[in-house]
């Protein structure tokens, strides 16, 4: 596979802090990448910085084997927190946008049409931006994103804001692109990096904490469970505080996480049978995908 983007210890400091901290990857051609992270990770510093808005305090950012350049002409990117001119109509922003990514006036137009009716904005497109929906804004956002088809999709936290639908129609559109298009998009959200990666890089305090393809990280981290059904939260609380194993409560459910196929269900019942604590079901799950995401976030 060809690699398309590479970043060599990519950091941004402001003053003592480093938003994002000496940050290496590559991106293949024609891939996806997910960029989670906790809230403050680095996400949004880390795609600015890919998308030309910051300059970066040390690194270099290499697209296709070239390391300086405008690369606007190859970039998408849809911030996360888009802004509009609420007066233009739809049409007119997405030709704007076009002309300043650089396609010719004369094809411009036409392009913006072919886009919006990608994006599902046909109907609409001479409406002005001010009458849309937070969906319909979130579509036009990924309009004026690739309307110069971009080789490299920047995409800050496309789907949080939306609601179910809208979620899934963004998500359909990205998996469309994602054949002729490499895609590196932030989330927090697990779920939503599940359904269309090829690789993930986790940020944590601006550092790359763990990177490799979905099977690889569950395989690393999807540590099984026991899920231990108590009767009421309080009890669940109180075994998870006397639990010499590695353990978490919600709500009135205990989870011990298994290690090397530690500890074993007998050592568990038997401490039980010291309490006096009413346990209704004992299960052995596998780790959610939340879970991984924070067994990598809270890690070492
Ligand atoms: P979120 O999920 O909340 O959007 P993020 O992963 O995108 O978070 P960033 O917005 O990249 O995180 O921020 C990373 C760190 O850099 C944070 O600690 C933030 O406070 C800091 N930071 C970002 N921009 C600035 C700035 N202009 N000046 C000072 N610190 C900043």
């Amino acid at each position: 596979m060809k690699t398309l983007l590479h970043i060599q210890g990519l950091t941004k400091e402001y003053g003592n802090e480093k938003a994002v901290n000496n940050i290496t990857f590559s991106l293949n051609k024609n891939t996806a990448t997910a960029l989670i992270g906790p809230n403050g990770a680095g996400k949004t510093t880390t795609l600015s910085m890919l998308a030309g808005l910051l300059k970066q305090t040390n690194g270099t950012i290499e697209m296709d084997g070239e390391i300086t350049g405008d690369f606007r002409k190859v970039i998408g990117f849809l911030p996360q927190y888009p802004q509009f001119y609420s007066w233009l109509t739809a049409l007119e922003f997405t030709e704007m946008a076009a002309r300043l990514s650089g396609v010719d006036t004369k094809i411009a137009k036409l392009e913006s049409e072919k886009t919006l009716e990608f994006v599902g904005l046909e109907n609409a497109k001479k409406k002005k931006i001010g009458t849309f929906s937070g969906g319909m804004k979130q579509r036009l956002g990924l309009a004026q994103a690739i309307v110069h088809k971009p080789a490299l999709l920047l995409l800050d936290e496309p789907v949080s804001a939306l609601d179910p639908i809208g979620r899934r129609e963004i998500m359909n559109l990205l998996k469309e692109l994602q054949a002729t298009t490499t895609i590196l998009y932030s989330t927090h959200i697990l779920n939503d990096a599940e359904e269309m990666t090829d690789q993930l890089l986790f940020l944590r305090n601006g550092q790359l904490v763990e990177q490799g393809s979905l099977k690889e990280v569950r395989e690393k981290y999807a540590n099984p469970v026991y899920k231990m059904y108590f009767s009421t939260s309080d009890e669940a609380a109180k075994f998870v505080g006397n639990s010499p194993w590695s353990a978490r409560q919600e709500g009135s459910i205990a989870f011990i996480h298994i290690e090397d196929a530690k500890p074993e269900m007998n050592e568990i019942l038997h401490t039980l049978a010291n309490s006096n604590l009413n346990l209704s079901k004992v299960e052995r799950a596998s780790a959610s995908l939340e879970e991984i995401f924070l067994q990598v976030v809270n890690k070492g």
